[in-house]
């Protein structure tokens, strides 16, 4: 098994061409700081009102947490509805929740409008119970959907064997219009959308540095009338803001294609995306070419501050799956990749200007390609129809009260409080 990001092999075999670094000193209306899910969409919606836009890139285009992600497209994240629910309270949840499923509509719309290739495959999502506790977590979302009035199916023990045979799932939860797709080549084939409107990309190109209307890069610099900020991994010394992110570390491998007979084993009827109901939960989905993605963690390393490289995680995630499905025992993975997603505190995505600078804007934290589409494309919105915003300001601002103050973050670090936080909002917050 290599330490290589699968779809990195799969633009490999594609004509993707790469954009040139900025070196040169250019000026626009408005520049997007960071092309994953949610800076490509900013840039699609400006570009297509009419604006002058630059985006730039660090790394590719998708060649951060977009690119690495197992593309499983459904409006659930690291909160599920039953968390939403407790929360927000039924109504705001629905709120809050149409975020993301409007996120999912965006990136589907975008597909099917421009033919883009990227394996998309139309594949009902399954949350499975593991014990009593998870079964009381499944029920809980059953409870929460029949609330809000999203139509689903619960299988109790025997009858979830007839479409997904793992061994110890005690109960699950189907409801569709979920995707999956090949996310690095769903951002690089917008990119090339983007370019042919107009809009100006440079890859290989870091914002080191925010000064008035204008971005310092390495080799040159944009000037724009207003900046949108959608980066990872942000750097104290890049603004004061990147307190509000820290990551959770996940694990994804890939198998060789498995045979028909492993799929029917696995799926009697057809194929689901599939998650589980630990802590740190196990993930899969079939790819368009019959390969298993499978994706976990541990949490040793979910909050470790750094990539962690050796294989031991996800072939621990691997052998569990094997146990749940012994029929996969001859299967062979081939690929690993480790990935880190931007968190904020209490897990809900920050879209908010910039109280020094108000040209300025964030999008961060979005956990989840479907809340970075709509957050990126919202936080574009905001520019040009203010009042599209106050549906959704009141959950996506910055200014939000945690379970752990900053007062404290200094004093306890980064890695504690956001553990402590990201636990507390998962299982006990109320209120916002
Ligand atoms: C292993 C893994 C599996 C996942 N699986 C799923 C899944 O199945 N489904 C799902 O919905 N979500 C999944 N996610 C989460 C999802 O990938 C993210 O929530 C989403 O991609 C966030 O998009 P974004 O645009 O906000 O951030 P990113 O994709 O991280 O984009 C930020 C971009 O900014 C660039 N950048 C950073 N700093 C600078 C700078 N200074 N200058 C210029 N550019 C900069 C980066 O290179 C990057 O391309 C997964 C994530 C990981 C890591």
């Amino acid at each position: 098994m290599i330490l290589q990001n699968w779809w990195y092999t799969t633009l490999l075999n594609t004509k993707v061409d790469a954009c040139s670094p900025l070196i040169e000193n250019i000026s626009c209306d408005v520049l997007v700081v960071g092309g994953g899910m949610a800076g490509l969409h900013a840039a699609k919606y400006l570009t297509e009102a009419g604006r002058k836009v630059v985006l730039l890139e660090r790394n590719i285009c998708g060649g951060s947490s977009t690119g690495k992600s197992a593309g499983f497209l459904t409006p659930d994240s690291e909160l599920e509805l039953g968390q939403l629910v407790r929360r927000y309270g039924s109504e705001d949840a629905k709120v809050v929740w149409s975020i993301a499923s409007q996120g999912v509509d965006l990136i589907i719309q975008n597909i099917k409008k421009h033919d883009i290739k990227c394996d998309l495959l139309k594949q009902d999502s399954l949350f499975v119970g593991l014990g009593q506790k998870g079964s009381q977590e499944v029920q809980e979302e059953a409870y929460a959907r029949k609330k809000l009035n999203l139509p689903f199916t619960l299988y109790h023990k025997e009858e979830l064997k007839k479409i997904n045979t793992g061994r110890e799932y005690t109960l699950g939860i189907q409801y569709s219009d979920t995707y999956g797709i090949n996310p690095l080549l769903y951002a690089q084939e917008l990119k090339k959308i983007l370019l042919t409107l107009g809009v100006k990309i440079y890859e290989s190109t870091e914002v080191t540095e925010i000064k008035g209307h204008t971005a310092k890069t390495h080799l040159g610099s944009v000037t724009a009338e207003n900046i949108i900020i959608c980066i990872d991994k942000m750097k104290p010394s890049f603004s004061r803001v990147a307190k509000q992110t820290y990551h959770a570390q996940t694990f994804l491998s890939i198998s060789e294609p498995l045979e028909k007979k492993d799929i029917k084993d696995m799926f009697p009827i057809t194929d689901v995306m599939c998650w589980d109901s630990k802590l740190v939960y196990t993930y899969y989905r079939l790819t368009g070419d019959n390969r298993l993605l499978v994706g976990g963690g541990s949490a040793l390393t979910t909050f470790s501050s750094m990539d962690v490289t050796p294989p031991k995680i996800i072939e621990r995630v691997i052998g569990g799956l094997k146990k749940q499905f012994p029929i996969l025992n001859h299967v062979e993975f081939i690929q690993y990749w480790p990935g880190r997603i931007d968190t904020t505190k209490d897990l809900i995505p920050i879209v908010d200007f910039d109280s020094q600078m108000p040209h300025v804007q964030y999008v961060l934290g979005c956990v989840g390609l479907p809340w970075a589409a709509f957050c990126g494309d919202y936080a574009a919105r905001r520019l040009l129809e203010p009042e599209y915003c106050h549906i959704y300001c009141k959950y996506l601002k910055i200014q939000r009260k945690y379970f752990i103050p900053f007062t404290l973050q200094r004093i306890l670090g980064k890695m504690i409080t956001f553990s402590l936080n990201n636990i507390f909002s998962k299982y006990i917050q109320k209120g916002y």
